[in-house]
């Protein structure tokens, strides 16, 4: 059985890994990514990292059924990528053919948020579902909704892009997106989000908390005080959590996922995201919507990417 090559294409480095064709990965490594220049070294990098790599395990591209590969863009069906500004502008061509035509094997360009999802569905916190929608928590919240199997990517590429669902309300929290609109979800439940909050309400509560003592305040030192019982915290979270609720009570309402993953810096938080998150979503969306969902941590970690674009090339048929 031939191997298949996931690449997650990110800023500072490309994550690379040689994976059976059942998924499991037997070899990782990861190269620095040049932005100089439109990035113009990204695609003759990769391909230089894997011959030397092939040759080293003494195998040859005749042992790769196909490559699949991640990159922090919109992506069009064709392999054509948009210009992705953490690139240095690398973009706004057909990566798939162009580096397919170097590596002479078939490419399969992805957005990484979508090839994230995958992973999780394939080998991680969603494995054996085809209805999975994974919410990153990270910076801004990202994410990717698959449904029967398939990556829901919509008229514009913006399909599954979650973290810009405009569901909050709360005219005290309703800040404004980087995207230039108000109430998206980042705003409130991402890391910056959270910290957002908690100063909106440091600013305005009486309650004594222990979040006053952190200069600068993250998300992390949030739901630290939040385990240790700070009340203020937990109205923190617990708004954090309602919010994050309603956004996938709408999705189960369009999608129905079997599972939700949650993954991200955030998500390090561990089990109380989980039931923060599990106590409104399962009190306030119609059961048809929700008996029998899962909400599960991602368990991929830094390997999602790779597996997940490893996915696309384990699915492609010439
Ligand atoms: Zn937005």
């Amino acid at each position: 059985m031939k191997k298949i090559i996931g690449i997650d294409l990110g800023g500072t480095t490309a994550k690379l890994a040689i994976l059976t064709f059942e998924g499991q990965i037997e070899t990782k490594w990861e190269v620095p990514t040049s932005t100089a220049e439109n990035g113009e070294a990204i695609l003759p990098n990769l391909q230089h990292s894997i011959m030397s790599k092939l040759t080293e395990l003494n195998l040859t591209t005749a042992d790769i059924h196909a490559i699949g590969m991640g990159v922090p863009a919109p992506v069009k069906p064709n392999g054509e990528m948009s210009v992705a500004a953490n690139l240095g502008g690398f973009g706004g061509f057909n990566v798939a053919k162009t580096f397919g035509d170097m590596m002479n094997l078939p490419v399969i360009l992805d957005n990484d948020a979508n090839i994230a999802a995958l992973g999780e569905m394939w080998q991680g916190g969603a494995k054996g579902a085809q209805n999975v929608v994974m919410v990153t928590l990270g910076t801004g919240v990202g994410g990717g909704v698959i449904a029967d199997g398939n990556i829901i990517r919509g008229f514009n590429g913006a399909g599954g892009e979650i973290g810009h669902m405009p569901i909050v309300c709360d005219e005290n929290f309703t800040f404004t997106c980087g995207c230039g609109k108000k109430g998206c979800l980042e705003t409130v439940s991402s890391a910056t989000g959270i910290v957002r909050v908690a100063k909106q309400m440091l600013a305005e509560e009486t309650t004594p908390t222990t979040l006053d003592q952190f200069h600068p305040l993250t998300a992390k030192d949030v739901f630290d005080a939040a385990k240790n019982h700070d009340v203020l915290a937990l109205q923190v979270v617990d708004y954090f959590g309602q919010t994050l609720a309603k956004a996938m009570g709408t999705l189960s309402a369009v999608t129905n996922p079997e599972v939700f993953v949650i993954g991200g810096g955030v998500s390090k938080a561990g089990a109380i995201i989980i039931d923060t998150v599990g106590k409104y979503y399962y009190d306030s969306v119609f059961k048809a919507a929700t008996s029998g969902v899962k909400i599960e941590l991602a368990t991929l970690g830094n390997d999602a990417g790779v597996i997940g674009a490893a996915y696309h090339a384990h699915m492609y048929q010439a």
